[in-house]
């Protein structure tokens, strides 16, 4: 991190979620005068909430996590659409499987991953961003709860319009989600085809300690069930050009909820937002910083397109502009440390993605996990967010079945 003193440098930065308050805090910490314009908070947003244990690991100078309500998440179990919900028939089912109940059932208990404490938390973003924003305001940010309405950069700085009246600054971060007006302003808006839509339902008055992700090949992706502490954030997402709706993805989350029993007796409130989710091309020529501007988190499109993880990349994101900003060509390093240090790993992300979800890999990856520890063990490290992309091919390479079924993805 940059160590440069920032005093008279201001930055406005437009979104108080994760990338605007993480990238506040670090700015803040080096001295700049930090303004955040966000008219939202307290508020939750549409979201499962999974927090890995990477992007807790980004945060752990700023916020303690025994200080917010979340859930500590002890194991990921695997369904699969394609079978008949997932009945584990098999002899060689080892017996810690066995042990586990499913949600759905008795005898219904798909493919359990044990997870260490340290994997995966699920907090509502109503408090993990809260705890965000706070110690950035600890660190000498200010908040100022009004919507920005407009955003034009000059030679001499940025010009922003707010509900609270006109506001100038040096620099602005968009910070401000997938449909980021700052984006729009700097460079154009996500297209349809880089969108995923997610929709769901937040299941209150239920709750767990397992996560429960449903393997779809139609629409490719998948069904999750995450646990906060008092309810279950639950939902499914499709690519925003696929010819899916969101009532009928939401009906299909719906017709899940009943089957499975898993939200039984809880009341539903259903939810829909789009996710950043960009293609290999996309990824080749981001729009991620000028003279006067950054993008970061979902207004720069970073988003893990298979798992649809936001937060480590916004947080990571946020570290990285505050870090940069200050430095002789401070934007232009910002740009080149997302392309190396997250691009990378995005691309090889959307190479595979199409691959991941088709019902042949699923059936495979399904049954390894219900046989092998070593592929629950990936499985555990793909989840903390511990597994690369990168080296993900060789220890699954490792492996006869699924070695055999990722040449044939990878083909
Ligand atoms: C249904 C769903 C489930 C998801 N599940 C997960 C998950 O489990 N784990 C995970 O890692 N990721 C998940 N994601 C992705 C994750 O939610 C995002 O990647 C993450 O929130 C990005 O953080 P951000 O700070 O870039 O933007 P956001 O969190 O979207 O914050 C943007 C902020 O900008 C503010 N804003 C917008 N416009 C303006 C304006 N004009 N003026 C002022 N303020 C403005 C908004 O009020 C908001 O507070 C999920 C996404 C969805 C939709």
């Amino acid at each position: 991190m940059g160590t440069e003193g920032l005093g008279n440098y201001d930055v406005a930065i437009v979104g108080a979620g994760p990338a605007g308050a993480r990238a506040a805090y670090v700015l803040a910490r080096r001295g700049a005068r930090v303004t955040i314009f966000d008219p939202s908070h307290p508020r939750e947003k549409p979201c499962g909430g999974g927090v890995t244990g990477r992007a807790l690991a980004l945060v752990d100078d700023a916020i303690d996590p025994s200080s917010f309500a979340r859930t500590t998440i002890r194991a990921a179990r695997f369904t699969n659409a394609g079978s008949e919900r997932t009945r584990p028939t098999n002899d060689r089912i080892d017996a810690r499987q066995r042990r586990r109940p499913g949600p759905f059932g008795p005898g219904d208990a798909g493919s359990c991953v044990d997870l260490d404490g340290g994997a995966l938390i699920v907090a509502s973003r109503s408090t993990f961003d809260a705890a965000l924003l706070a110690a950035a305001e600890r660190a000498g940010a200010m908040v100022e709860r009004a919507r920005v309405t407009d955003v034009a950069a000059d030679t001499g700085g940025v010009t922003l319009e707010t509900a609270g009246g006109r506001r100038r600054a040096d620099f602005v971060i968009g910070a401000d989600g997938a449909n980021s007006l700052v984006r729009r302003r700097v460079a154009s808006a996500f297209r349809r085809s880089q969108l995923s839509i997610a929709t769901g339902f937040f299941a209150r008055g239920v709750t767990s300690d397992e996560i429960v992700v449903e393997l779809t090949a139609d629409p490719p992706g998948y069904i999750w069930s995450f646990p906060r502490p008092d309810h279950l954030a639950i939902g499914i997402c499709a690519q925003a050009d696929a010819c899916v709706t969101a009532e009928a993805l939401r009906a299909r989350t719906a017709a899940w909820i009943s089957a499975t029993g898993i939200a039984r007796g809880a009341r539903l409130q259903p939810y829909s937002w789009p996710i950043p989710s960009l293609s290999v091309r996309d990824f080749e020529d981001p729009a991620l910083a000028g003279p006067r501007w950054a993008l970061v988190g979902d207004a720069a499109g970073l988003v893990d397109p298979i798992t649809r993880e936001g937060i480590y990349f916004g947080l990571a994101s946020g570290n990285w502009i505050g870090a940069a900003l200050g430095t002789r060509h401070g934007a232009r390093e910002y740009a080149a440390r997302v392309r190396d240090e997250a691009i990378a790993e995005l691309v090889r992300a959307a190479r595979l993605k199409a691959g991941f979800f088709r019902p042949v890999f699923v059936s495979l990856l399904l049954r390894a996990l219900e046989q092998s520890a070593a592929i629950r063990a990936v499985m555990a490290d793909l989840v903390s967010g511990r597994q690369r992309y990168a080296t993900l091919k060789w220890r699954l390479i490792k492996t006869f079945e699924v070695g055999l079924a990722w040449r044939a993805l990878t083909a």
